[in-house]
């Protein structure tokens, strides 16, 4: 995608590019399916070959300092066993956009992320990633079924979790990984609706949103929908 066509996508939504943004010039040009193919095939080299994953970053500074063009933006768990980067093949710097916090939720700053990252620099593809044995989701699973409490900001964090987790309570199997995946396919379901901006992109075939799951014991990555 052009220069152009960037500040037309950005104008089109009802954003202005800064002087930064207009500097990056050209976004990627993978479609949203080609990157979630790049995503995957990312994903079975790490798992494969992980000591393959380390990138060339003194090379790749260089090439990104003047300009970003990210081609998928992940929102994932603060985790420190889930980076990115890492768990999708070892993708050094300007590949991923990403927003990472506990339980891998979409709040306001995380939503404005979102949305810079698809209008303004051209991302294709929107990622909510889950992992299982996530310590938000189990706080928000004994919510449900121990009416637990946490100190400080951490309970109304866990918050939006819980119906999520409410939803999956009486399904049987691992609770805390049903409301692993359930969590993140209606945090993923929810972002056309919470915005105006990704609702475009997505209805124009611009954009594509799926959740998905890490396991930490595998370190594979399944695409949920
Ligand atoms: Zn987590």
């Amino acid at each position: 995608m052009a220069g152009v066509g960037l500040a037309a996508v950005a104008a089109g939504v009802g954003l202005s590019l800064g002087p930064a943004a207009a500097a990056d010039g050209a976004g990627t040009s993978l479609t949203p399916d080609q990157a979630l193919t790049r995503l995957q095939d990312g994903n079975a080299r790490f798992v494969a070959n992980a000591q393959l994953c380390a990138a060339d970053l003194n090379a790749q500074r260089g090439a990104v300092a003047k300009g970003q063009a990210p081609w998928a933006t992940i929102v994932s768990c603060a985790d420190s066993r889930v980076p990115p980067e890492l768990v999708f093949g070892g993708l050094g710097l300007g590949e991923l956009f990403i927003t990472r916090n506990a339980g891998n939720l979409v709040d306001t700053a995380v939503l404005g992320t979102i949305e810079y990252g698809a209008a303004v620099l051209g991302s294709p593809l929107i990622v909510v990633l889950g992992h299982s044995k996530c310590g938000a989701v189990a706080a928000a699973c004994d919510v449900v079924v121990k009416n637990a409490t946490f100190p400080g900001s951490i309970g109304p964090m866990i918050e939006p979790i819980v119906p999520a987790a409410l939803a999956v309570r009486d399904k049987g199997g691992d609770f805390v990984d049903a409301a692993v995946r359930e969590s993140a396919i209606r945090t993923a379901a929810r972002l056309p609706a919470r915005s105006s901006v990704v609702a475009d992109l997505v209805a124009k075939g611009k954009v594509k949103i799926v959740s998905a799951r890490y396991d930490l014991d595998s370190g594979k990555v399944e695409f949920l929908g």
